[in-house]
């Protein structure tokens, strides 16, 4: 091979993409020879900074692709625990609400009950069993 045909696959040796055989045949002549062997150099810097630059742009597209996908991620878990949180105080205070309607309720009935005020606690009682009149009926009865 002579310069002519060395300058002409030299861009495919700098990108690896020559068979073994012309490999060896464009390291031969570069090592023979200066000028192809400084082309190939000049070849090798100027791919090297495409090779940067394409890796600097690709880098800096995925970095701040990932970037927004964990700001995107993180403010998706942001809402969801706001709301985990926002719910959180409103279940506890339902429950609260919950616990002091039964205790009001059933120290209504025990006091209903203690100071024997029977009006009061047939009224409440067949409140309760609305939905089952049978039970209240009966307990009347029973009274
Ligand atoms: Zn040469």
């Amino acid at each position: 091979m002579d310069c002519k045909n060395i300058e002409d696959i030299l861009i495919f040796y700098a990108l690896n993409e020559i068979s073994g055989a012309e490999k060896e045949e464009v390291q031969k002549h570069l090592n023979k020879c200066e000028t192809c062997n400084s082309i190939y150099n000049n070849l090798k810097a100027d791919l090297n900074i495409i090779d940067e630059e394409k890796v600097t742009v690709i880098n800096e597209n995925f970095t701040a692709n990932i970037m927004s996908e964990i700001e995107n991620i993180s403010s998706e878990k942001m809402k969801k625990n706001n709301i985990i949180k926002m719910f959180q105080p409103l279940a506890a205070a339902a429950g609260i609400i919950l616990i002091l309607t039964i205790g009001i309720l059933t120290g209504n009935m025990i006091a209903a009950d203690s100071t024997q005020n029977i009006t009061n606690t047939e009224n409440e009682i067949y409140y309760f069993n609305d939905l089952q009149q049978e039970n209240a009926e009966f307990f009347l009865l029973n009274e």
